[in-house]
């Protein structure tokens, strides 16, 4: 447990002065040293803004420790600055400290590296200014303008509003309320703060739930007020009730009094869950993500501090989240990619939000109708308890997959649906239902080839093809963002005309759709549509409303949407993900393939899913068609413990990157000469990375691998400790846990 007490040491410094360690946000691995002026009095976990440079900047009085990573370096107290002042916010708890504490450990990161995304919310936003409305007095204007007049026309009902409300209500620019003020015509009022978020009702509307489900219910709402760490796995097929049951959960934390935070892969686009989440309690959660407006992120992080925010939807960024009480931590679609954070520190919020419930005494249940094979191995060994929804709650059956041979009833040459796909889709389509054609490639085309020379279009700094946009008339590049107009002759062979878009992308299965069925409604959904999220929520909320018949989507539509009308999907190339040797190639094509058919027949109507490949045979389609979630299992499970892979093995990266590939190589190999020697490890590489060449940094990477049970994370700390340091521009990313090895 960190140190509580006040974080005076006396013992260093002369007893006059007093000394505090403050953990700064900056990739330093140790605490500075601050004087504490007369007149202020800190504790460790106090935010507080000290001088830094010639810059300010938030950090957190940090715990004295033995560590020589975490200890400042002593210097004469009188040569030491001031702390500036406290920040206006909560100290941060010992169990946050300690999670801090633990990611850094873990991550091999230095602590202010984990602090930073802790404290990461704009310090000026966050301070609470007073906001003021105006309103009107009884003194009119004496120059009178059209302008003046709306605006006291629009303030005649005598409310206050703020200055940019009554401005934006009459039509005019902010200047002219302030003249009206100055002349006196408008006075200011203070108005009370907002609150950071209202407060949810546990009963404002509950639904029946079906005795699986009260089942789980009871489970989870007796762990919550155990008030202790106990880890779920709620594993339940799409429109099972998963979210029904774990709300009964969370309705229990907000009675316990203690917060709850719901972690969603795809947080912007949920405005779905928002909703049924105020259905369910009156009010919206408060939300987390990128999107929100710094003003707003740095209310809701004070709201969270303090305890006044009672529940927090949000992105993997949430988990770091300064919570006064956490109670409850849900992790939905606990299986997807999206919650692993690969720059900076790199870590895996589903392990970690784990982590930070047993730092917290807290429930945490992850959720999934597919969980990652490390989750259904901790089920499997009764580290989680597995809480089953196996049937759905409107009773249909969760749609078989119908495989549709490729090398036997595929399309034509330059087609990509199959006559037997098209077929099914015009009856569905006449039925009233809805079609999904399911592809996850954005653009037109993958590649663009010359059939002159053979030439393939590069991106000139990345180890990628360029994608064809015929939207927006370019290529580009899907790992840099690099764009340039579509040439009209071969880059290579000079040769005009020669380039030939190859394969498919939605926007070219959009055109063939549209071909094929002229009359239909089509919309393609991808993450790419111009106009953002709010096109792309109005587009969700189209679909949902019955506008569209044919939805051409990537991977985008598999997460969590509920579409009541779709009938049928169509996977377009279900061979995709395999067979480029990632070892996580079936579990993620399972995942994918398993939630993409998942999402047709939810409600009244069966649904039907097609899938189209040249392996029929392949086990992942195999156990896709034949329904059989468990022989996937099984087989993948049995797989990775054959081959020591994770769970059964652990693995740490090293990735050496510089924009010289021989320096790079050259440290990744002088880095794998000096890896300790222990009999427990096996280092291998260097060799490329498996993205070799991005944004004109070559990468190679180095991966050890140990037992389950070795500490890595320590190995590791002990191998950086001794190697060569990273000059020029060379860098070194440590990812413990890769998600490819
Ligand atoms: P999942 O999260 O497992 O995919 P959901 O919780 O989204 O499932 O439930 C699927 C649909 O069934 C939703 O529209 C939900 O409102 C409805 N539903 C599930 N359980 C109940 C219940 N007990 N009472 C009423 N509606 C329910
Ligand atoms: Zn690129």
């Amino acid at each position: 447990m960190p140190d509580t007490r006040p974080a005076d040491s006396p013992s260093l410094f002369p007893s006059h002065v007093r000394v505090v360690d403050v953990l700064l946000p900056v990739a330093v691995g140790s605490a500075y040293s601050y004087r504490v002026p007369e007149g202020i009095e800190v504790a460790v976990g106090d935010i507080v803004v000290v001088p830094l440079g010639t810059r300010h900047m938030l950090g957190c009085v940090w715990p004295r420790t033995e560590d020589p990573r975490e200890s400042p370096k002593p210097v004469d107290p009188a040569r030491l600055k001031p702390i500036q002042r406290k920040y206006d916010v909560a100290p941060l708890r010992p169990a946050m400290i300690a999670f801090i504490r633990w990611i850094a450990d873990y991550t091999v990161t230095p602590p202010g590296m984990v602090l930073r995304l802790a404290l990461r919310h704009d310090e000026s936003a966050g301070i609470a200014r007073e906001r003021t409305g105006v309103r009107l007095t009884e003194r009119r204007p004496e120059r009178r303008t059209s302008a003046r007049e709306r605006v006291i026309a629009a303030l005649l009902d005598g409310f206050v509003r703020s200055k940019s409300d009554a401005a934006r209500e009459a039509g005019v620019s902010p200047s002219v309320v302030d003249g009206l003020v100055d002349d006196g015509v408008l006075e200011t009022v203070v108005l009370p703060p907002e609150p950071a978020a209202e407060a949810p009702d546990p009963d404002h509307s509950r639904p029946e739930l079906l005795p699986a489900q009260a089942e789980a219910a009871t489970r989870l709402v007796a762990a919550v007020k155990a008030r202790a760490f106990q880890p779920f796995l709620i594993d339940g097929v799409t429109g099972s009730g998963k979210t029904e049951t774990y709300f009964e959960a969370v309705a229990e934390a907000i009675r316990q009094g203690r917060q709850t935070l719901i972690l969603m892969p795809e947080i912007a686009l949920t405005q779905a869950f928002l909703d049924r989440f105020a259905r369910r309690f009156g009010v919206r959660p408060a939300e987390w993500h990128s999107a929100v407006s710094t003003k707003r992120r740095g209310r809701v992080f004070k709201g969270v501090a303090s305890g006044e925010v009672r529940v927090v939807a949000g992105a993997r960024s949430a988990l770091f989240l300064p919570f006064a009480d956490l109670g409850l931590i849900l992790v939905d679609e606990e299986h997807d990619n999206a919650y692993k954070q690969e720059d900076g520190v790199h870590y895996h919020a589903r392990d970690m939000a784990v982590v930070r419930a047993r730092l917290e005494a807290a429930t945490v249940a992850l959720v999934s109708a597919t969980p990652s094979i490390e989750t259904e191995v901790n089920a499997r060994r009764g580290r989680y308890t597995r809480l089953a929804l196996p049937e759905r709650f409107a009773g249909t059956k969760v749609p078989r997959l119908e495989p549709i041979d490729l090398r036997r009833e595929g399309p034509p040459r330059g087609q990509w649906i199959a006559p037997r796909l098209a077929q099914e889709m015009e009856r569905t389509i006449e039925a009233g239902g809805q079609a999904l054609l399911f592809l996850n490639r954005r653009g037109y085309a993958p590649l663009t080839l010359c059939r002159a020379c053979g030439h393939r279009i590069k991106c000139p700094s990345c180890s990628s093809w360029l994608v064809e946009h015929r939207f927006r008339r370019r290529l580009e590049c899907h790992q840099c963002g690099y764009a340039t107009p579509v040439p009209t002759e071969c880059p290579n062979c000079h040769e005009p005309n020669s380039l030939i878009p190859c394969g498919p992308g939605v926007e070219r299965l959009h055109e063939e759709a549209a071909k094929l069925m002229p009359e239909a409604r089509l919309q393609v959904l991808s993450s790419d549509l111009a106009g953002g999220v709010e096109r792309l929520r109005a587009e969700l909320k189209a679909i949902e409303d019955g506008e569209v018949d044919i939805i051409i989507g990537t991977q985008l539509v598999a997460k969590g949407h509920n579409f009541p009308g779709l009938a049928l999907v169509g996977v377009i190339d279900a061979d995709v993900g395999l067979g480029h040797g990632d070892p996580r190639a079936a579990e993620r094509t399972f995942q994918l393939l398993h939630q993409v058919a998942g999402r047709a027949g939810r409600h009244e109507m069966e649904g039907r899913a097609f899938l189209q490949t040249y392996m029929p045979e392949h086990p992942v389609m195999q156990a896709l068609v034949a329904g059989d979630r468990d022989a996937f299992y099984d087989r993948e499970i049995g797989v990775r413990e054959e081959a020591h892979l994770p769970p059964f093995a652990r693995f740490a990266a090293l990735i050496v990157s510089g924009t010289d590939p021989h320096a790079a190589q050259a440290h990744a190999r002088a880095l794998a000469a000096c890896s300790p020697f222990t009999g427990e490890v096996r280092v291998l590489g260097p060799a490329e990375a498996p993205l070799a060449l991005v944004r004109g940094r070559h990468r190679y990477r180095l991966l050890a691998r140990s037992a389950r049970l070795f500490d890595l994370s320590a190995y590791v700390r002990a191998w950086m400790a001794g190697a060569p340091r990273a000059t020029g521009n060379l860098r070194v990313e440590i990812d413990i846990d890769p998600q490819s090895f």
